[in-house]
């Protein structure tokens, strides 16, 4: 059994930064080397074995290597394999039931992530109106892709303004996004008032989650659909993480504001890699593998059975099973102890969050703020 460390280091050698794309973005995790999953657990090459409050940037709601999901994606992967061309009986099934669960999702596209789900959202948003400007928000992520791959970060000196996170990006793209304070309905107003013919449309993740799930004003999300229905603009809920999180239905359902378009992934399917977009069929006609269509759409891993069948396993048993409730139990329980361990030990931070998700912000030298989970 190679140990972690020298794993690593082989890695170092063949993947850019080593290791793999996840385990890089989280400062100190480079050299975990992964043998095992199960449940809310895993292993690593030199023995350990970590109890996993990361889980995976989101998706396994049902722990890690969920027996039932597993054997699905076996059984589909022996018996189906992938065609790429027609059509399964699986890929049929899920679209009816996101259609079902989410009211919003009138028909659905799968994906393989849901950076292509955001991607597409906005695409076809463009075509929809023919219009230019996209509307984002900071400290919300929707994927690596030049259309929306800035601002994760909030930085209030940077409000309105823009602040990439990566290089690379075209300055046409960079322009054409406009990044506002999230919650903040007199920025919208303002920007729907000076631009409102130009934009094409509004993404938002209804609760930003990279940034500690930061709750929305009812407000706010209000004043979204207003402004939108208004100026002829798509609203977009990035619901990749809040999607089948919290709730069935979505932050859509817990809100009761509906978007135009939804995109999808992470807990669909507890890690197995599958996205969606869905929304309006007006919309969503505008997608098609026809020449010419307004909106072409194909990829050749959309619809695999073996991703199908893990997702059809995930919904059955987040239907069936309590586990919003458990997981959001434990997510308060975390974040009650948590902020008692740190008030006993005089450490200066806070926790935020919502339902199973929590985040710690330390800040060094200064007297505990107040939260900005609102
Ligand atoms: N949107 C949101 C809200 C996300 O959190 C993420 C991933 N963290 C994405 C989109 C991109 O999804 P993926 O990593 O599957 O491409």
């Amino acid at each position: 059994n190679e140990s972690g460390a020298r794993l690593a280091e082989r890695a170092r050698q063949v993947v850019p930064g080593g290791v793999n794309s996840g385990q890089r973005s989280v400062p100190g995790l480079t050299d975990l080397v992964v043998t095992g999953t199960d449940g809310a657990r895993f292993r690593t090459a030199d023995g350990r074995e970590y109890t996993d409050f990361h889980s995976a940037f989101g998706p396994p709601l049902l722990g890690h290597n969920d027996p039932d999901v597993a054997r699905a994606t076996a059984e589909a992967g022996a018996t189906l394999g992938h065609m790429g061309v027609g059509v399964t009986e699986g890929e049929v099934l899920l679209a009816e039931q996101l259609t079902e669960l989410i009211p919003s999702i009138e028909k659905v596209l799968l994906t393989s992530t849901g950076s292509e789900a955001t991607f597409h959202a906005l695409r076809v948003s463009r075509a929809a109106t023919g219009r230019r400007l996209v509307v984002k928000f900071q400290g919300c992520y929707h994927g690596w892709h030049d259309a929306v791959s800035l601002n994760v970060i909030s930085a209030p000196e940077k409000v309105g303004g823009h602040d990439p996170i990566s290089t690379g990006i075209l300055p046409e793209v960079l322009e054409a996004t406009l990044v506002l304070p999230f919650n903040d309905s007199e920025a919208v107003r303002r920007t729907f008032a000076e631009h409102g013919s130009d934009i094409a449309a509004v993404i938002v993740e209804p609760v930003p989650h990279n940034v500690g799930a930061l709750l929305p004003y009812q407000e706010f999300l209000t004043t979204l659909r207003e402004e939108t229905t208004k100026a002829g603009s798509i609203l977009i809920f990035d619901e990749v993480i809040t999607g089948f999180r919290h709730d069935i239905g979505g932050w859509q359902k817990i809100s009761g504001v509906t978007p135009d378009l939804t995109t999808l992934g992470k807990a669909i399917a507890n890690g197995a890699p599958v996205g969606a977009i869905g929304g309006r069929a007006d919309l969503m006609d505008l997608f098609s593998t026809r020449p010419g269509a307004p909106a072409f759409f194909a990829g050749t891993y959309n619809g695999h059975p073996s991703v199908v069948a893990a997702a059809l396993a995930t919904l059955r048993k987040l239907r069936e099973e309590p586990v919003h409730e458990h997981v959001f139990r434990l997510g308060e329980r975390v974040r009650t102890e948590l902020t008692g361990l740190y008030e006993r030990l005089g450490v200066p931070a806070v926790v935020t969050g919502y339902g199973s998700v929590f985040v710690s912000y330390f800040m060094p030298g200064e007297a505990p703020a107040p939260t900005r989970t609102c």
